[in-house]
């Protein structure tokens, strides 16, 4: 299939799903003060089996006439390549006369956070041919560093005899051995930076994949996150122990320190209700009614104990002992870090996901879940934010219908072609941003814009 015919199922998946984010949020308003409660119930039940219905069906499209056989070839093939390239950057026969950067795993908070900086640090040295010395003293999660969990991200190239040099001016593109700041510290970024993905690759990834640069950043956690042989054994245990099984649903509640500083609280319900959705789409799809499971991570004990009493239809598998060490007063200690990489690892063996993207266990999911599939850029449900990664330099979509603001509703002028920097959907229908053209900010309907990807 063409790049057109493949975007173009997409969007149509996509405005499927937007038209029913729009048509509930209304019926929810009306239902609030009106006295036709009975017949909103209704006509919201009878949408939702439809919408339901459309889905799978667009799904079953997206299948047939071997679309689905051939998007499998297509990113099977790109993930061995990618997977090689990286092997080979990371694993060179001349380490010493080779160009490298430094990056330290220990930035100064959590185990998402600290891996995307590691990832942006591999992004770097993917793109200016160097190769990345991981360094892992004194991390807070375990004295005994990376190699603790993950198998070491080089055999050859472990460690370097020269001095580095800080990223400053262009510096960073001439000297022999670069340390990384953390990426806001940066003010001249490079293109290659997040949310860009290589140039070379554009061509098929964006045929096979809604979401490029998620995947992509998959292919470098799956990379850099391979188990060594000890927590392997303990992760095939786990497994065994938690009788992990398909279909299921991934569902991460963070809570705790998150709350009110980077994230709105958002009660288990909302999570279950997209749970819900999910397997009455995936009965529909299979014809049987499936074993309702969900993978539960969260960093609030009480969300599990909420979870078995008020949810009787559902399985929940989950670990009680992650939920406590994930706390702030014991998350920085290797038995915390073990609970993290669980969580994540299992979340992302899971058919579907319901997280918040502010998250970064959520996003870390997200990302891998992608080695999974051909394209599971629409495998998820986040209760807020839409995709980003911190320190991003731009995430641009682009109008592909003019819009007339709707007066008082905090809309903006659209017109065919404007570029616009998006800062996030709403889930109702409208999309926030800002107009690159009019320089105006608001809101305008989701089904009115369409992605771009950048690549280098
Ligand atoms: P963010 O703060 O949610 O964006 O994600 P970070 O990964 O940067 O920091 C949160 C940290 O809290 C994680 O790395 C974990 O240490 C802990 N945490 C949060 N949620 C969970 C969870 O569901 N399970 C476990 N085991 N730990 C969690």
């Amino acid at each position: 299939p063409s790049e057109e015919f493949e975007s173009l199922r997409r969007k149509i998946f996509n405005d499927v799903q937007d038209v029913s984010y729009f048509v509930n949020n209304q019926l929810q308003k009306l239902n609030r003060n009106s006295n036709l409660n009975d017949k909103i119930k209704f006509i919201q039940k009878n949408f939702q089996e439809r919408i339901n219905l459309l889905s799978v069906e667009l799904e079953n499209l997206s299948e047939s006439d071997t679309l689905g056989d051939w998007r499998k070839v297509e990113s099977e093939n790109l993930a061995i390549k990618i997977q090689n390239e990286f092997h080979d950057l990371q694993n060179p026969s001349d380490c010493e006369k080779r160009k490298k950067i430094i990056c330290d795993l220990n930035k100064s908070c959590g185990f998402g956070c600290q891996m995307h900086h590691v990832m942006y640090c591999f992004i770097t040295s993917y793109f200016m041919n160097r190769t990345l010395i991981l360094d892992s003293n004194d991390w807070r999660y375990n004295s005994h560093g990376y190699e603790a969990y993950f198998k070491p991200i080089s055999k050859t190239c472990k460690t370097s005899k020269e001095k580095s040099t800080d990223w400053t001016g262009n510096q960073y593109e001439t000297a022999d051995v670069i340390r990384m700041p953390v990426i806001d510290e940066i003010t001249n970024k490079p293109e290659f930076f997040p949310l860009a993905i290589p140039k070379k690759y554009l061509n098929s990834l964006s045929r096979f994949h809604g979401d490029p640069f998620v995947w992509w950043a998959g292919q470098i956690l799956n990379y850099l996150m391979r188990f060594n042989t000890k927590f392997e054994e303990l992760v095939q245990n786990v497994k065994k122990k938690l009788n992990f099984q398909a279909p299921c649903v991934g569902v991460h509640v963070r809570r705790t320190d998150k709350l009110g500083t980077e994230a709105s609280f958002h009660a288990l319900s909302e999570y279950m209700t997209h749970v819900k959705e999910f397997y009455d789409r995936y009965d529909l799809k299979t014809s049987i009614k499936n074993t309702r499971t969900v993978y539960l991570a969260t960093d609030e004990l009480e969300v599990m104990k909420e979870a078995k009493q008020n949810y009787p239809d559902y399985v929940f598998l989950m670990d009680e002992t992650n939920a406590k060490t994930a706390s702030l007063n014991q998350r920085y200690s290797p038995e915390s870090a073990q609970g993290v990489i669980l969580d994540i690892h299992f979340l992302s063996q899971c058919d579907f996901l319901v997280c918040t993207l502010s998250s970064q266990v959520c996003r870390m999911a997200y990302e891998l879940i992608q080695t999974r599939y051909p394209d599971a850029s629409l495998r998820f449900k986040s209760l807020d934010d839409v995709y980003y990664y911190g320190g991003q330099l731009r995430h641009n979509v682009i109008a592909v219908l003019d819009h007339e603001p709707n007066p008082g509703y905090g809309e903006i002028e659209l017109k065919k072609g404007d570029l616009i920097g998006l800062a996030g959907n709403h889930w109702d229908g409208y999309s926030k941003g800002k107009n690159l053209r009019t320089l105006q900010e608001g809101l305008f309907p989701s089904y009115k814009i369409r992605n771009t990807i950048d690549s280098y």
